[in-house]
């Protein structure tokens, strides 16, 4: 069998794993793999904007790093590392800047400097942004670069498995979608930046492509996973389609209303209104639907966002993108109606267990970007500052890959590659020439339990019964099989692969959800209502235990200047 080498391999062509490549480029030999073409990341589709306290707007004069930093760590529901978000809102300013330097066009204030919009749970409006394509720039800039400084990308190739041996990371099983083979590829170093797993819902605003498999394949090889059960559901998404209604709708002044016309957030955030912090929000709005005050609609319950009152100007100006999606896919024009939505799935707090530069516990192994869990946004994410995480925590564990490999790294095991692309190509064999349950079935059952019972509202007997099912699935998909044995283009195939690592992440994000018993950030539970900090201010780490169910400990939270209070919007 072929085997390919790099000194550095990335995994994942969006932010997170293009700003890594881009700060190695120059010393190593580095590979970026992508199951798609680099700018078709999720990245692309982001939005809103990517904070940073560069106090351009004239209400933020005074805005600081810290002032950031106290935002994010109240946003998180005091579950964020304290050390690591003062880590990112310092890097921040300098971050932006470096991209607009590289050529990032964001939109400007009159006097040229960079615009800030409000965002979701800050003090100050610090949220940078170009109109409504702030991922599509940013990614667009990084992209660019990487192909100047010469960056080797491999796209259309799926990572399948990584090599871990003796604690150790010695390189990836990718398979190659066009040519249809399997490529075992040594590295010494290796880092997923594999995105989020939004699709292990049934309704959500991600890709498609956005599997998990990446944090699956991890926890597989025997690396930890922190926070699982921390699931962020973002409170306007389009009816019907889940498509994201950026948070700058309301940034920019959009309002909320149910079926009697009031302004509900006043019931539930009185001061920050529709600004308040994502997991409050999409928890008031569901309350409303839940309550009867929603509207009916042939594809569910829904509330009003209405940004009439901006004026056809403003909202072709600061959000043309979201008018048109409006327009092309439900018909309805927001400068003359309100559009129907509804929260859904968006973002995953948890992910794979790093430090503040992006190592794991298995040498020679990182993550950044949302695949993982620094943690800086701990229970509940705000808007804006996960771009910024992508970036900051890409560049960062460039730095540490490098001070690993200065440092000597290790020399990978090719025999560990060998091995596991034997086992990849017997696994795609067995899909091949397969039993009957077809993947897609299975996994919309998977994504409908976790939709269902593992929401924004969370109850014991609903998240055994999420469990029960992800067993279920679990067995059945032992019988799965691939309608064409043809290797060549099979996305079939390559599902039916990322459906297992699609059940563990499922796995571990149930069972960390039916263990904590209290609410914190997006963990809202029915029958434990109250944040307890005294037995829960703690981190939930996961790993794949011998019999292939998760073993979970507790790790404490990195507590700085912020003593946790109230969470009061
Ligand atoms: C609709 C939407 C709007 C958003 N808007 C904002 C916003 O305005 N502000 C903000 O801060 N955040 C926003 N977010 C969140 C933010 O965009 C993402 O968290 C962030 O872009 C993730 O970047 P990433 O580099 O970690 O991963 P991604 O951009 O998701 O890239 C993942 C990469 O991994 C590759 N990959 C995955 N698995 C494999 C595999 N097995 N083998 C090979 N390759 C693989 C993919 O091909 C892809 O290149 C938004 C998210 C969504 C969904």
């Amino acid at each position: 069998m072929d085997m390919l080498s790099h000194d550095v391999l990335i995994v994942g062509g969006g932010l997170a794993g293009l700003r890594c490549a881009v700060g190695l480029c120059d010393k190593y030999d580095v590979a970026l793999i992508s199951k798609v073409h680099p700018i078709r990341s999720h990245s692309i589709a982001a939005q809103g904007g990517i904070n940073a306290a560069l106090a351009n707007n004239p209400d933020a004069r005074d805005d600081t790093w810290e002032k950031h930093a106290f935002d994010t760590v109240k946003g998180s529901d005091y579950l964020a590392d304290q050390d690591a978000v003062e880590i990112m809102c310092r890097e921040a300013p300098e971050i932006v800047y470096e991209m607009e330097h590289w050529g990032c066009p964001f939109s400007r204030f009159p006097d040229g400097s960079i615009a800030q919009r409000p965002f979701g749970g800050a003090g100050y409006p610090r949220t940078c942004y170009s109109t409504d394509i702030t991922g599509h720039v940013l990614l667009n800039t990084l992209y660019e670069r990487a192909v100047f400084k010469g960056v080797k990308v491999y796209p259309e190739w799926h990572v399948t498995a990584l090599a871990t041996e003796d604690e150790s990371c010695h390189g990836v099983i990718a398979f190659d979608l066009i040519n249809g083979v399997i490529m075992p590829i040594r590295a010494k170093a290796t880092l997923f930046a594999t995105g989020g797993y939004g699709r292990v819902y049934f309704y959500s605003t991600n890709a498609l492509i956005n599997t998990g498999s990446g944090i699956g394949i991890a926890y597989k090889a025997g690396v930890p996973v922190k926070d699982m059960e921390f699931v962020q559901f973002h409170p306007t998404c389009l009816i019907g389609t889940n498509i994201l209604m950026t948070e700058a709708c309301r940034g920019e002044g959009g309002y909320l209303f149910n079926n009697r016309g009031e302004r509900f957030m006043e019931r539930y955030a009185p001061k920050a209104m529709e600004l308040a912090p994502r997991d409050i929000v999409s928890r008031s709005i569901q309350t409303e639907i839940n309550e009867g005050r929603g509207f009916d609609h042939p594809l569910g319950r829904y509330i009003r966002l209405d940004l009439r009152h901006l004026g056809g100007k403003k909202i072709l100006e600061r959000l043309p993108g979201i008018r048109k999606i409006c327009i092309d896919f439900i018909g309805i024009d927001p400068v003359n109606e309100p559009i129907p939505i509804m929260p859904c799935q968006h973002y995953s707090m948890g992910g794979i267990d790093t430090d503040a530069a992006g190592a794991t516990p298995v040498r020679g192994f990182y993550a950044a970007g949302e695949c993982a869990c620094v943690s800086v946004h701990g229970a509940n994410r705000l808007g804006g500052n996960s771009l910024l995480d992508t970036i900051v925590f890409g560049k960062l564990a460039a730095g540490s890959i490098d001070a690993y490999l200065s440092g000597g790294g290790a020399v990978p095991d090719e025999k560990a590659v060998l091995r596991l692309a034997g086992d990849m190509e017997k696994k795609i064999s067995g899909l091949v020439s397969g039993g009957k349950e077809k993947t897609f079935a299975l996994h919309a059952e998977l994504a409908r339990t976790m939709s269902a019972n593992v929401g924004i509202f969370r109850r014991q007997d609903e998240m055994e019964q999420a469990l029960q099912d992800i067993a279920r699935v679990r067995e059945r998909y032992r019988g799965a099989g691939v309608s064409s044995p043809s290797r060549h283009m099979n996305y079939e195939l390559m599902n039916a692969i990322e459906l297992e690592y699609m059940l563990e992440v499922a796995h571990t994000i149930a069972l960390g959800a039916l263990l904590r018993e209290e609410s914190r950030g997006a963990h809202s539970r029915r029958d434990f209502t109250k944040r307890d900090d005294e037995k829960w201010l703690k981190h939930t780490i996961a790993r794949r235990g011998a019999d292939g169910s998760p073993d979970t400990s507790f790790r404490g939270v990195a507590i700085t200047r912020y003593q946790p209070m109230e969470r009061v919007y």
